[in-house]
């Protein structure tokens, strides 16, 4: 007689979750998979991992056989005087914002955005772009402060100038006020406007909220090894609010990338059918910039602030680099401008080559790219 197919559930139906689904019916086509997600509906959910369960509704009970975590994150929301139940203040996170955010912008002039981050960029930038008289307030005293240094920051302060950003640095909002179908947006160091619009990053805060109490551990994600299993058996996580061993920092982190959701969706789904492989990935994060780009390779200071940094700038150019190094290895990078070099980098990091001249470093990025294959005979 046939045995039961194996139960898989899922927890999340973000790119993690997707994914992993994806690929469990890919390689076993007799698998049953539930996923459970909240997007619409608020659901009643715990997790009762030794009678490996999980509850959709008070006295429910849906049993696994092996449960993926993949419940990603929300944003930290703004807690100012006058905030709450806002209106035309926003996050970026789900797809209702984004549609009320569009119905917005013809009607609006001014906007305001508070973060510096990737989100307060890209609200930033999506502003901008529709013309829009763009305030981009952040807390810092440059975009992505723990990561870039300086210069670096200069970098990219010129490009937002250029694409008619007013920036105001080391300032946060203190105060909102509705006005007349606007809010008045007060600064904690001056900084004014009356906004049609205020748009705010200010990171995330991971789901983990239904684990409280179990056995599952815990940091700021869900604690994983390498193999994206949790400390509890059966139980994987992935995605966002995977805080897994990364064997190539060789270290625990996070990532709140795309490409590391996808990846471990997919990867996790392997292990959960029995394959046991490291995830071996050098994170990475890629974004535009205004009219440029920018990568973000491995681990920087943000992740590792005694790591040793040298830096190549060409404010003219709009043009910057900065390698990270522990010891001997190069363990990260940073690119905008140009993305020239930008694969040597990730082979360098993930080769764990030692460099004994960390200059010449930059030297190599500047070489010529081999071609994948040689040019064929004249
Ligand atoms: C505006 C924006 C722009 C971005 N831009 C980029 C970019 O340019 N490049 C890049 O690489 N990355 C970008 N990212 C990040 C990237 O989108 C995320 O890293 C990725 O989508 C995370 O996927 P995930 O599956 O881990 O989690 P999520 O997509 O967060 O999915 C988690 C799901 O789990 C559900 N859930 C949570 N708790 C429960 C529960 N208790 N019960 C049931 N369901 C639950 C949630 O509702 C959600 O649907 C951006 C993110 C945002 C918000």
């Amino acid at each position: 007689m046939a045995s039961d197919p194996t139960r898989f559930v899922i927890i999340g139906n973000g790119a993690a979750g997707t994914y992993a689904a994806e690929q469990l019916r890919k390689d076993d086509a007799a698998a049953e998979i539930v996923m459970i997600d909240d997007e619409k509906y608020t659901l009643y959910n715990r997790v009762n991992f030794e009678e490996k369960t999980v509850s959709i509704e008070p006295g429910s009970g849906l049993g696994y056989d092996k449960l993926l975590i993949a419940t990603g994150g929300r944003p930290n929301p703004l807690r100012v005087p006058g905030s709450d139940n806002a209106p035309y203040l926003f996050n970026f996170q789900y797809f209702d914002e984004t549609k009320a955010m569009v119905a917005r912008i013809p009607e609006s002039k001014i906007a305001v955005v508070l973060g510096g981050s990737f989100i307060g960029y890209e609200l930033t930038e999506a502003f901008a772009f529709r013309k829009l008289e763009t305030h981009w307030l952040q807390r810092g005293p440059w975009f992505l402060r723990r990561s870039l240094d300086e210069p670096g920051g200069k970098v990219v302060s010129l490009l937002a100038a250029d694409a008619g950003v007013h920036l105001h640095y080391e300032e946060s909002i203190e105060k909102l006020e509705r006005q007349n179908g606007q809010l008045k947006v007060q600064g904690s160091k001056g900084f004014t406007a009356t906004a049609d619009l205020v748009g705010v990053g200010l990171g995330l805060t991971m789901n983990i909220d239904i684990f409280k109490g179990t056995a599952l551990q815990t940091k700021v994600g869900v604690l994983t090894n390498e193999f994206l299993e949790t400390n509890v058996p059966d139980v994987w996580a992935a995605g966002d609010v995977a805080e897994f061993y990364d064997v190539v920092s060789q270290r625990h982190h996070r990532m709140g990338t795309w490409d590391n959701s996808l990846n471990h969706g997919r990867h996790v789904a392997k292990n959960m059918l029995g394959a046991k492989q490291p995830y071996v990935e050098v994170p990475t994060y890629a974004s535009g910039m205004f009219n440029s780009n920018i990568s973000v390779m491995g681990v920087t200071t943000e992740e590792e602030p005694d790591a040793e940094s040298l830096y190549e700038v060409e404010y003219d150019a709009r043009n910057y680099k900065r390698l990270f190094f522990l010891g001997d290895k190069l363990v990260g990078a940073i690119l905008i401008g140009k993305m020239k070099g930008r694969k040597k980098v990730l082979e360098l990091i993930s080769s764990r080559t030692p460099v004994e001249e960390r200059q010449k470093v930059f030297e190599l990025l500047a070489m010529p790219e081999v071609p994948a294959k040689p040019a064929a005979a004249e």
